[in-house]
């Protein structure tokens, strides 16, 4: 029984200590210029995680590709993958505590059979993390429903699916569609992935939660307004722009991919948004690799959940991490009531900042009868800008040797890797590393190693 009451106590927590020492250690490792006030990084989130060495091949080709010209040369291998995902994932669990968001990545996740891909999202809920597959999106229902649905007994076997779907005119090999002149021309294929997804809901009461990504390179930095006006009622929740880096296989690298600032990305975005995007509301990490905007769709009219200029909307947000810290907010509604009265109860002083917020932000909605007139819609707004290969192979070399670059474009990409939130777990050498060096430093060794144990053509031992 006093065992059972402690389970309790430790679930009904806002936070748990796992997660409240990761949060600590990595709010202490960030370097200054981002310890800012709107920091999420270290107080709300320990960061994004993703795999790596799990599946490197894809059946597309795009240009540019993040993934070494290795890549393809490893056979895609269920037992492997599930293996590895356990591992990198364990470790995440140790690293950083439970309820974090996880991407499954590496080449084409729908290359894995069902069941293998369904084996890699259950070991990442079991260790606590949040999985989302990272996709092209070119996979027809019946690989969905043979995801989701227990082989046996054709039930769900998971109650919710979170993807990102990759679509952009740099991708090549998309059946119906081997090369897109334009980002219009790949809306049906949007579309057909967002459907695919809402009928699994419908026959199965599956949910889902649906990302946009898109590399922008110079030949399509034009058409990112015209991106995010299409893609805003197709059913993404987030939209995700990438501008290209000069990073994974150089044979795939076509453009001057500095031709354009991220500022241009961002307008781009904004324009399509129909509205100014309150990015410098929160931060995650360093302001050069990222910019994310959290709001909601009430009508036609996008409105913030925090208001930069605002200083009431500050001040709340204080409040919030102070009561709520990285408290995870999906949660059975009892146990999310129990974390939410505990957390109000140690920081009462959030509670009229909740009372403030929740009027502002219908303010800015148009009023209560615009609010009943029209049900708020999540979306968020996202751009990453990873980093060129020829910067972050010194950068991350030094910050091994704990040596700081005199050279100031070197010494700007270490600062973004200490500040990086976007990382990937080597349980071998008991590191996290960033995404950029994985890509940058890391994948081509890995890739030859991986096409060595599981090269394309299986041996079978007689
Ligand atoms: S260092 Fe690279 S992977 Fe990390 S947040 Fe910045 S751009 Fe992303």
């Amino acid at each position: 029984m006093i065992a059972g009451l402690r389970d309790i106590e430790l679930r009904t927590r806002p936070e748990h200590p796992d997660l409240v020492a990761a949060l600590r250690r990595r709010w202490d490792e960030l370097p200054a210029h981002v310890k800012t006030p709107n920091q999420m990084l270290g107080r709300r989130t320990a960061g994004c995680e993703g795999t790596h060495g799990v599946f490197p091949r894809c059946n597309l080709a795009c240009t540019p590709c993040y993934h070494s010209r290795e890549a393809n040369r490893v056979r895609i291998d269920g037992d492997h993958t599930v293996n590895q995902v356990d591992e990198q994932m364990a470790y995440l669990r140790r690293q950083r505590g439970p309820g974090q968001n996880a991407q499954l990545i590496g080449g084409e996740v729908t290359l894995l059979a069902p069941d293998d891909h369904f084996a890699a999202l259950a070991a990442m809920i079991a260790h606590g993390r949040k999985p989302m597959s990272m996709s092209h999106g070119d996979f027809d229902y019946d690989y969905l429903q043979a995801l989701a649905l227990d082989p046996v007994s054709g039930r769900p076997r998971l109650r919710h699916l979170s993807f990102a779907g990759h679509f952009d005119s740099m991708m090549f090999g998309r059946r119906g569609i081997k090369r897109a002149r334009t980002e219009a021309e790949l809306n049906p294929y949007r579309q057909r992935f967002c459907a695919m997804f809402q009928r699994l809901q419908r026959e199965h009461g599956i949910t889902h939660y649906l990302a946009h990504n898109m590399t922008v390179t110079p030949a399509n930095v034009a058409q990112v307004a015209q991106v995010t006006r299409d893609c805003r009622d197709m059913g993404f929740r987030m939209l995700s722009f990438q501008p290209a880096a000069f990073v994974g296989n150089t044979a795939r690298w076509k453009a001057d991919y500095r031709a354009f600032s991220t500022d241009e990305v961002w307008q781009g975005i904004e324009e399509g948004a129909g509205s100014r995007l309150h990015w410098r509301a929160l931060q995650i990490g360093d302001e050069r690799c990222n910019r994310t905007a959290y709001g909601a769709y009430v009508g036609r009219r996008y409105v913030p959940l925090l208001d930069e200029d605002d200083p009431r909307d500050q001040r709340f947000l204080d409040a919030f991490i102070a009561a709520f810290g990285g408290m995870d907010f999906v949660a059975p509604k009892a146990l999310l009531a129990a974390r939410v009265a505990r957390a109000l109860a140690r920081h009462p002083r959030a509670v009229p900042g909740v009372g403030g917020w929740l009027a502002r932000a219908a303010r800015r909605a148009g009023g209560v009868r615009a609010l009943r007139h029209d049900r708020p819609q999540a979306m968020t707004f996202v751009m990453h800008a990873f980093m060129d290969a020829r910067d972050v192979r010194p950068a991350w070399e030094l910050l091994q040797q704990g040596v700081v670059s005199e050279d100031p474009a070197i010494r700007a990409t270490q600062e973004r890797l200490q500040a990086c939130s976007y990382a990937m777990a080597h349980p071998e050498s008991d590191m996290l590393v960033p995404a950029c060096a994985q890509h940058s430093v890391l994948d081509p060794d890995e890739n030859l190693h991986l096409a060595r144990k599981l090269p394309l053509v299986k041996v079978t031992q007689t």
